[in-house]
């Protein structure tokens, strides 16, 4: 069966001796992460987990979390990682709701599981990673030590079997918990390693969370090529230029929003770094701007992903500078700012409102739907939102995109997002990557406004570069240089810092309750 666990085994007989994972200035070999993962299975399997049960994560980047896939998945049991930026009020739900059995929780995000542990209905056991941990709870590496580094029975591993629960980022909502299955995960990975062109001789530097869909299954397709992890407790542009050194990290994934802070660390650092990145990738709508920087100021290739969790998550790709070479350099970097062709087992159209498939003239704008071996199981207990989402095999996504000529396929923009000024169409993707070209904007969101005229208008929410004086004025004048009049922000607001999910997507629900409640939410429901 396609069981996830195979890809450690593999590890383990042809790289054994190698460096597996470096954390915390710890560094385990594939051989001693084995049994680290052997200890937990044997150790939750004494605590009464069985197949199906669900083990709760929330920690940040760590081996304790890297291994907790495999220790958890030999049982047959789910992991439910959980994002470290939330409230205790978001954990007791989701603990709640996906009723966990176990929570592992990092030293560092204990004290927000204190104020709720009267109130989880289901969790029996809590577990602290880290030795250091001030507290009464079982300690990770005491209660791991007690168990045998002995392999472990895995009989009645199905592939069809979920194997992880993922609550989505909450970008326009409350999150839902995503049933992804060991086959979704296992060919997920296998597509990926390819179209990444995976090795044994990368290094992965975990900047993505792995509790954001399974860190984009890096732990698995890294592992299964013998690749090396190194994780990062906090991400920061000090940190990830450090590690880059100090690792020799090859690759490295991440949001548009922590690339664009690691951009802004280098303009003024320019730290001279002796490093071996090959390519970094990064998913949800990256300016075109970025694309254009990162290859020729970091020298790095760029690559764009589109996915969401419900695909596990990654569907469509960009091509690889190998692949592009027929083209100018401009060329390359129009086409990697959009988010990609097909990965190799995934049909990904884009429909229009009578289902028919869109034109490809990259102009047609359409709901991107995806039938692929990644397509979710369903929303855990909730049979209706997978009714809705999953239609005659087809996963509706909610984007809505554009195909071109090459079978490239742009995401426009998510439907809620759109801006429909006029009865046009208006991504808020693409103001805002016009008004990331501004020398003197650090970042930008647009959302859509009511008109009297045009119905609707794009209103950018901007954050100013340190020390930088830009007005209204300048910022709508400059949209209108860069853009069709009809797409030009018509009003800007000035804010410190933009809200993010925990995987650093700006959160634009909070920017339109920001807006109204600034205007007394009169007229807030016009549209
Ligand atoms: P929620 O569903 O809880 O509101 P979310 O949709 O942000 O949160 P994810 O599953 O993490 O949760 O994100 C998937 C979404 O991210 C996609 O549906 C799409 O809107 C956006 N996205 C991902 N990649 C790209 C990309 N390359 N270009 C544009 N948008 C992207
Ligand atoms: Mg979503």
């Amino acid at each position: 069966p396609l069981v996830l666990t195979e890809f450690l085994d593999r590890a383990v007989s042809l790289y054994g001796d190698k460096q597996a994972v470096y954390c915390d200035s710890r560094v385990f070999t594939y051989r001693e992460l084995n049994g680290r993962v052997n200890q937990l299975s044997h150790g939750l399997s004494d605590l009464g987990v069985v197949k199906g049960d669900r083990v709760a994560y929330l920690a940040p980047n760590t081996v304790e979390m890297l291994e907790g896939f495999y220790g958890v998945f030999q049982l047959g049991a789910i992991m439910v990682p959980i994002n470290i930026r939330l409230t205790p009020q978001d954990y007791l739900f989701i603990l709640n709701h996906s009723e966990s059995k176990v929570l592992f929780v990092d030293q560092d995000f204990y004290h927000l599981i204190q104020p709720i542990k009267d109130k989880l209905e289901t969790v029996e056991h809590i577990i602290v990673h880290y030795k250091e941990a001030e507290t009464n709870e079982t300690v990770y590496d005491e209660w791991l030590a007690r168990h045998s580094t002995a392999s472990f029975d895995r009989a009645g591993l199905d592939e069809n079997d979920v194997c992880s629960l993922l609550y989505t980022s909450g970008t326009t909502g409350n999150p839902k918990g995503v049933m992804l299955t060991h086959r979704n995960n296992y060919l997920h990975a296998l597509s990926t390693m390819h179209h990444l062109r995976v090795s044994d001789s990368d290094v992965y530097l975990h900047v993505l969370p792995m509790f954001h869909v399974n860190g984009w299954g890096a732990p698995f397709y890294y592992t299964a090529n013998g690749a090396t992890h190194i994780c990062l407790r906090k991400a920061t542009p000090e940190s990830i230029f450090k590690a880059l050194e100090v690792h020799k990290v090859s690759v490295l994934a991440m949001a548009p929003t922590v690339l664009n802070s690691l951009l802004q660390f280098y303009e003024k650092n320019v730290p001279v770094i002796d490093q071996d990145v090959r390519v970094v990738i990064a998913g949800s709508a990256p300016p075109p701007a970025f694309v254009t920087r990162v290859e020729k100021e970091l020298g790095w290739e760029f690559i764009q992903v589109y996915g969401m969790t419900e695909a596990t998550p990654l569907s469509l790709i960009s091509r690889i500078r190998s692949q592009l070479s027929h083209l100018s350099l401009k060329e390359q970097y129009g086409l990697k700012a959009k988010a990609g062709n097909p990965m190799i087992g995934s049909d990904v159209r884009v429909i229009n409102e009578n289902g028919i498939e869109v034109t490809h003239d990259g102009k047609e704008i359409g709901e991107v739907v995806v039938r692929s071996h990644g397509v979710m199981k369903g929303y855990w207990k909730n049979e209706a939102a997978t009714m809705e989402a999953i239609r005659n095999g087809w996963l509706h996504t909610g984007d809505m995109g554009t195909v071109n000529e090459h079978e490239y396929i742009d995401i426009v923009d998510r439907k809620k997002d759109i801006i429909i000024s006029g009865g046009e169409n208006i991504s808020s993707i693409e103001v805002e990557g016009a008004l990331y070209e501004h020398p003197g904007i650090m970042e930008a969101a647009v959302i859509a406004v009511p008109h009297e005229k045009w119905g609707e208008t794009p209103h950018a929410f901007v954050v100013l570069r340190e020390n930088q004086k830009v007005s209204e004025e300048e910022i709508i004048a400059f949209s209108r240089e860069k853009l069709a009049h009809f797409k030009a922000v018509t009003s800007v607001t000035f804010v410190n810092e933009l809200p993010k999910t925990g995987s650093g997507k700006i959160q634009k629900v909070h920017l339109r309750n920001e807006y109204w409640n600034a205007r007394g939410n009169s007229e807030r429901f016009v549209n």
